[in-house]
């Protein structure tokens, strides 16, 4: 059956391409194997070059936040295009950047009044890293040093974000490579929280774990703790328990350590207010953000900073020591800034609530007594299943099953495209599967979504005969 719509007629007037004809020489490809080949996409949706539409439960990483062929982002486009494509911020600033630079700072958590754009995610986070350190050189400080984030988290894959992230098994076999950091225990109260603790506790506890390694390492030396508000690549879109993030304040804040939260993955509304912080009540002194923001359309990142820092490098050298190429990137800013009116003006926000409360509903109706379902978290439309071996004891399948590779297979072979990661290699979380529809999806798809991803986690255990 044609897809019901003109770019993917367009494009099946082509003959499909074939695994022979086509990208042999891309790496990925290589290593993912067989790929189907995405020619359209409208709304939620994702069409192959069969014909075959997939609903896009993750919005590729919690990427899509306003579906596919948005017309608002693609007339934006078109409009930036036939402007200017691409100026070097050493020459030039363009209406688009400076304007999406207005808009990310009056949607901005309190305190955080200057933007620096950039590329992608992993960008952000080397960027914020080395503000961070370049702002101690400013103020006279040069012996800190220490950057410190937790274990199981994903800041990126260039070396200083792999350095930065607790992700044993992406971090392995470059650590030779990496900058010397720290890791302290993540708030993660389904794998961490001991049998009967409150909150309040945990939330103690695991805050202390930042103050401990601070004054271990001597505070006057550390430069940054770095979190992502809302865990994604790692764990599994992991909420913090209430308190966690203001008692990491006010760690920061006593000694002078600068909080860096990572909201690539978990801000820009998925979570259901614009930034994760949000809900915490506290403000970090660098916010980076990336997927959501330009929704996939372009590739953008950027990282939103404080006045103190902003004063610091304006009072000191003048300069801040790094830069790309692509960054303020006319095309791209055009894009995240239609897409973030989009979201603004269509009240998505309110639909990520409503939606995500009727995803949480559906999970635990679907998998609330399934047998390997150890934990259903998340927030707004950033939620995760996580899948064990035994309920009662945790215990995680062996990593060397791959189930959450072969529940991709499965939702794949139903139409359904939802993020699956695989356990840690140090054992502290097993399976899960993220789903992060984009914010326009209606009621009866996220049915759907939960419908065909408990046929797939069924049909993959069932392979394992387990
Ligand atoms: N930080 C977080 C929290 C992420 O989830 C990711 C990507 N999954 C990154 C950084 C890196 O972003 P990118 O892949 O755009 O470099």
């Amino acid at each position: 059956m044609p897809p019901a719509f003109a770019v993917a007629d367009t494009c099946l007037q082509h003959p499909a391409l074939t695994d022979e004809e086509t990208m042999t020489h891309l790496l990925h490809r290589q290593i993912h194997g067989s790929l189907p080949v995405a020619i359209g996409g409208k709304g939620i949706e994702l069409i192959d070059a069969g014909g075959k539409h997939y609903i896009d439960a993750s919005g590729g990483a919690a990427v899509s936040c306003l579906g596919h062929a948005h017309p608002d982002v693609v007339a934006a486009l078109h409009s930036q295009f036939d402007r200017i494509a691409y100026a070097h911020t050493s020459f030039f600033t363009t209406e688009a950047a400076e304007r999406l630079g207005d808009r990310l700072v009056e949607d901005a958590p309190p305190g955080l009044s200057h933007v620096y754009l950039v590329s992608g995610g992993s960008e952000a986070v080397e960027a914020a890293l080395k503000m961070a350190r370049q702002y101690f050189v400013e103020k006279g400080e040069p012996q800190r040093r220490h950057i410190i984030a937790r274990r199981q988290s994903y800041h990126g894959n260039t070396l200083g974000a792999l350095a930065t992230g607790g992700n044993e098994w992406r971090r392995a076999q470059f650590r030779p490579l990496l900058i010397e950091t720290h890791h302290v225990d993540p708030c993660f109260a389904y794998r961490f929280r001991e049998p009967g603790e409150t909150d309040e506790a945990y939330a103690a506890r695991a805050a202390q774990a930042l103050e401990d390694k601070i004054l271990e390492l001597g505070p006057e030396e550390v430069i940054a703790f770095v979190a992502e508000t809302v865990v994604g690549a790692t764990a599994g879109a992991v909420p913090p328990v209430a308190d966690y993030f203001k008692r990491i304040r006010a760690i920061c804040d006593r000694y002078g350590v600068l909080l860096i939260l990572d909201e690539v993955m978990c801000g820009m509304g998925r979570t259901g207010t614009l930034h994760a912080c949000q809900l915490e009540g506290i403000s970090p002194d660098f916010m980076t953000i990336a997927k959501g923001l330009g929704g996939g359309y372009q590739p953008i990142g950027a990282v939103l900073l404080g006045r103190q820092i902003f004063d610091a490098f304006a009072n000191g050298s003048g300069f801040f020591q790094h830069g790309h190429t692509y960054m303020g990137h006319p095309m791209a800013a055009a894009a995240a800034l239609a897409v973030q009116e989009a979201i603004h003006r269509d009240l998505l926000l309110d639909n990520v609530k409503a939606m995500g409360g009727r995803l949480t509903a559906r999970l635990q109706a679907r998998f609330g007594n399934h047998l390997h379902i150890g934990d259903i978290r998340g927030r707004g439309l950033f939620q995760a299943i996580e899948l064990v071996a035994d309920r009662g004891t945790k215990e995680p399948f062996a990593p060397g099953l791959k189930v959450h590779a072969k529940i991709k297979r499965q939702a794949m072979q139903r139409g359904l495209m939802v993020y699956p990661m695989g356990g840690t290699i140090d054992g502290a979380c097993g399976d899960h599967v993220l789903i992060a529809p984009p914010f326009i999806v209606a009621p009866h798809e996220i049915d759907t979504i939960v419908e065909r991803l408990g046929e797939a986690v069924d049909a993959a255990l069932r392979d394992f005969e387990i």
